[in-house]
């Protein structure tokens, strides 16, 4: 049987890779989604073991040192990472995998996966950005503040990778995956 594709997206927090890769999602079954693990509180409406696998510090750490992660970055003061099994199992079995990351977790995988298909989804400007995580309501300002730091370091790095999806509208920012999907499956 044919292996998987590991597909790597990453992108600022609030470039939209979540309605993007939530759109892609309801249209292809031979997709496999990681569930990443974070010690960051679960948001109202977040299901431990759905959208995270929401672990302790101390947890986490332990997985750490287990050397369970394909990939870890600390970002705005909480841990995530992506555990390495079920995406071995997933590849093995013949689905093609997708990791929704920040851009350190990213280049790790780059660096231990060369065959990993690198996909880059960036905002249409640095205003909208901001306006897109103001508008979400779900952090503090304070918090707003540093993911827009991080944001601002994470877009110098584009340049790095296979492909650079400006999300300026969802179903075109689908299309061009769907594209890319498409001719990496051809
Ligand atoms: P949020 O707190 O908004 O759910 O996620 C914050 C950032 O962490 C987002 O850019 C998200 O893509 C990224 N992220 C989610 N899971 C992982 C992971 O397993 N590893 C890494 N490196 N980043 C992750």
């Amino acid at each position: 049987m044919r292996k998987g594709t590991l597909y790597v997206f990453t992108g600022p927090s609030g470039a939209g890779k979540g309605t993007v890769l939530g759109r892609l999602r309801e249209q292809d079954d031979r997709l496999f989604y990681s569930i990443s693990a974070t010690t960051r509180a679960p948001r109202p409406g977040e299901t431990d073991g759905v959208q995270y696998y929401f672990l302790t510090k101390a947890d986490f750490e332990q997985r750490i040192a287990q050397g369970a992660f394909l990939e870890h970055a600390r970002y705005v003061d909480n841990y995530y990472g992506t555990l390495e099994a079920p995406v071995d199992e997933k590849l093995a079995a013949g689905y093609d995998v997708i990791l929704e990351i920040e851009v350190q977790g990213a280049m790790q995988v780059h660096k231990k996966r060369p065959d990993a298909v690198m996909v880059f989804i960036a905002p249409p400007s640095f205003e909208e950005l901001a306006a897109r995580l103001r508008g979400r309501g779900t952090e503090s300002e304070e918090k707003i503040q540093k993911r827009l730091e991080t944001a601002r370091e994470e877009l110098t790095h584009q340049g790095e990778f296979d492909y650079v999806i400006v999300n300026d509208e969802v179903e075109r920012a689908v299309d061009e995956i769907r594209g890319i999907l498409a001719a990496r499956r051809a």
